[in-house]
């Protein structure tokens, strides 16, 4: 048995934890599942959105599937989800972006991975408001150490890129690529305007590129990166990003292969990862049994493979390809008409995919 921690998250993630989980079940992974809760839910009754003990249960297991939280507004309360990954220095995010039979999508052929840098950059949170002192004195200092000078009524947000963070992230990069059978990995970056940020994440991305020969390497500057990506997406493979491109690439490949409903995700440590969908706590669908629980499932799918279990892996993403390709048993988002009757629900499209196992 491997124990899994389960957080039901709040929204339309208790639905979605709860098909997700009865999918995982049915392939015979034998999860032992600690079940965690975290969000806007809990902290109405116990003060905090993240209680400790399901900090605690993810790192007793070091493994979590993790449903959407809704970010509480005006609580004083940055996201829980950054928070998460920043306090269990999950430095990775995963991102697989394929194409599936039978989701409605203006491209068929898609198989990219993208892995995203999750500690640095601009989403470090390093930032100064306009008018307050500090940012007064930083600016002041920019201004007799720069020949560019910055205009007193600035906002400043930092953009660190460290050598320790960008050998980690292009490190996983390989290895993942490596692990999976992939064969080219592309580093993205703005170096020819960045030079001392993304010029290093350049610099070192060649050099430990020189440690995976078996591995094809290039780069590529991120705004013709975009293009590349609606013109010729199959001429990628893995994509290694810095925290700000890698958040905003990982939705348009996202789009690439039908939109959030089929994007799952990673979060990885060096101890501990963290699955889920790459969509939020849709709360306008709570209760409603109504959403599509796939993204989800399709994270569950990376966590089994993860922990080792690719057997159990690949049988949950066949059931859930054979019954997105069959189109029958498939939530409103993903019948060709949204009002479409003939939609399931969440909890029914978890019992056809686990159907598809038990005749596979
Ligand atoms: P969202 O992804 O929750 O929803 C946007 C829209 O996308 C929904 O209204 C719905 O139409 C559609 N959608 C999303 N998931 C779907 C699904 N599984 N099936 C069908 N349709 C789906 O984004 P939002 O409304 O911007 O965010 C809501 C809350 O979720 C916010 O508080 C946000 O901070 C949070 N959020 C959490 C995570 C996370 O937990 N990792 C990620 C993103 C956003």
């Amino acid at each position: 048995m491997t124990d899994v921690t389960l957080i039901t998250g709040d929204g339309i993630g208790p639905e979605i934890a709860e098909a997700t989980r009865r999918c995982i079940d049915a392939t015979g992974a034998d999860i032992n599942w600690d079940v965690v809760e975290a969000g806007v839910e809990v902290m109405e009754r116990l003060g905090t959105p993240l209680p400790d003990e399901t900090i605690e249960s993810i790192k007793k297991t070091g493994v979590a599937l993790k449903a959407p939280i809704t970010t509480p507004v005006g609580k004083g309360y940055r996201s829980i989800n950054v928070h998460l990954r920043q306090t269990l220095d999950l430095y990775a995010c995963l991102r697989p972006c394929k194409s599936y039979e039978g989701v409605r999508s203006r491209y068929s052929d898609i198989d990219l991975v993208i892995v995203r840098e999750n500690t640095e950059d601009l989403y470090a949170g390093i930032e100064f408001q306009k008018g307050k002192d500090d940012t007064a004195e930083i600016i002041d200092w920019l201004n007799k150490h720069s020949s560019r000078k910055i205009s007193s009524d600035s906002g400043i947000s930092i953009k660190p890129i460290s050598v320790k963070a960008t050998e980690r992230i292009v490190g996983f990069a390989f290895d993942y690529a490596r692990k999976m059978g992939r064969k080219k990995i592309t580093s993205v970056h703005k170096a020819n305007i960045m030079k001392f940020s993304d010029g290093l994440w350049l610099e070192v991305s060649r050099e430990v590129a020189k440690k995976y020969p078996d591995i094809e390497f290039e780069d590529r500057i991120v705004d013709n990166m975009c293009m590349q990506l609606i013109q010729k997406p199959e001429l990628y493979d893995v994509l290694v990003l810095p925290n700000l491109y890698g958040d905003i690439i990982s939705d348009l490949c996202a789009g690439l292969v039908g939109g959030l409903g089929m994007a799952p995700g990673g979060n990885i440590g060096e101890k501990i990862a963290i699955f889920e969908a790459t969509h939020g706590s849709a709360p306008k669908y709570k209760g409603q049994n109504k959403v599509n629980p796939t993204a989800l499932i399709l994270s569950g799918v990376l966590m089994l493979r993860h922990i080792g279990k690719k057997a159990e892996a690949d049988k949950l993403e066949n059931a859930v390809a054979a019954v997105i390709a069959e189109g029958k048993s498939v939530t409103y988002d993903m019948k060709p008409d949204r009002d479409d009757p003939t939609a399931v629900g969440t909890s029914q499209m978890a019992d056809a995919i686990i159907e598809k196992m038990g005749s596979s």
